[in-house]
């Protein structure tokens, strides 16, 4: 049975970025308190474990020492420093609240507790849903993102020796990743997405492969508006799989945002809580054994609730009933973990769907395959 770390404290959900932002961490808890109801946390194979502050070392291996003192600055409400060099506001995606560097320092100690958890031997699967917040930049925020966590994550392993394989099933390119990575083969970084023509950041296109010694090593699959669960899992089906076995990483790393979702109220892709489930299950048949399980975007919350909670249950290999039956049923609203089956798009949409994931697919065979081999 994998052993199966969950790194959680009440206090990752608290924190409010503006009153009517989309990224509502009150949304791990709700996750946390479906998986209790479920007796995620009662189960044998499975520890709760409370996060720790980054440190101020763990963050400069991504991030430059005077972004780190701006981010502290602005979250003590300093109005001498202007925000807006380095991506902050009052009111636009990334804004400023009092104790955002608090909270972020213990978002990315979250993801650096479940690496550590992995390395020590104690756990063969590691879980930060708080985590996951692959835009931000070396000098700025972005993207909802402060602190880098899954890089700072991984630069912890690759201090290790280990060979990492970070895959992100996000909506949005995981574009701060691939940044970080782009010129070494010791990380390869896989990002399936909806294609930047249409979706912020406006990056992550098959041509972007990585530079030097990392050619090769960065692998995007951008995907049109629309793309369905079919479509979806056919293009990771052709990529992901063979180019993981090639690599054979030591640690895999994931990044399981949801914004996917047909719900999902900022993105427009189509996928099924039923298809993010596939995708979970073919990422725990990846895992060499070690795997880090990150978080992400999610702004559906019955959507975010369901996927993650459905998540946990694969990796504790214990996959809960399709019907919930809980008190949290009624709090949230959500009967069960299924999607009902959704319309089928147009005949001409569904071709330009297929076709796009096609393309995508031809031209990673065609400049990435080779490198791996294949
Ligand atoms: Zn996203």
């Amino acid at each position: 049975m994998n052993r199966v770390a969950f790194i959680y404290d009440d206090i990752l959900t608290r924190h409010v970025l503006s009153n009517d932002h989309v990224f509502v961490p009150a949304r791990l808890r709700y996750t946390y308190e479906l998986l209790e109801f479920l007796g995620a946390f009662g189960l044998l194979n499975s520890t709760i474990h409370p996060p720790r502050s980054a440190l101020l070392e763990e963050l400069l291996s991504f991030h430059t020492k005077e972004y780190v003192e701006v981010v502290r600055f602005l979250s003590e409400n300093d109005r001498s420093i202007d925000g807006t060099k380095y991506n902050f506001s009052f009111d636009g995606d990334n804004p400023i609240y009092k104790g955002m560097f608090e909270s972020a320092l213990l978002t990315t100690g979250a993801s650096i507790v479940a690496a550590e958890e992995l390395m020590q031997g104690r756990a063969d699967i590691a879980v930060n849903f708080s985590g996951g917040l692959h835009h931000a930049m070396p000098n700025k925020a972005s993207g909802f993102c402060i602190f880098d966590d899954p890089v700072i994550a991984i630069n912890s392993l690759v201090a290790n020796g280990l060979r990492v394989a970070y895959i992100d099933v996000d909506c949005h390119h995981g574009d701060g990743v691939q940044l970080a990575f782009d010129n070494t083969d010791q990380v390869i970084t896989i990002s399936l997405h909806e294609s930047g023509e249409f979706l912020f950041p406006g990056t992550g296109f098959t041509n972007e492969i990585g530079e030097g010694s990392g050619t090769g090593y960065s692998v995007n699959i951008p995907l049109h508006p629309y793309t369905d669960d079919d479509t979806y899992l056919w293009a990771f089906d052709n990529i992901v799989p063979p180019i993981i076995e090639s690599y054979k990483p030591d640690v895999l790393v994931t990044q399981l945002g949801i914004d996917t979702h047909v719900g999902d109220p900022i993105t427009h892709l189509r996928l099924t809580v039923q298809g993010f489930t596939a995708i979970v299950k073919r990422l725990s048949t990846l895992s060499p054994g070690r795997w880090l399980a990150l978080g992400g975007g999610g702004y559906n919350i019955s959507a975010v609730i369901r996927g993650w909670s459905r998540a946990f249950g694969i990796m504790l290999e214990n996959e809960w009933p399709n019907e919930i039956n809980n008190p949290i049923a009624d709090r949230y609203d959500i009967h069960f973990f299924d999607d009902p089956v959704q319309d089928s798009m147009p005949e001409n949409i569904r071709e330009e769907i297929k076709k796009y994931a096609e393309r995508s697919v031809a031209k990673i065979q065609e400049l990435v395959f080779p490198i791996h081999g294949l």
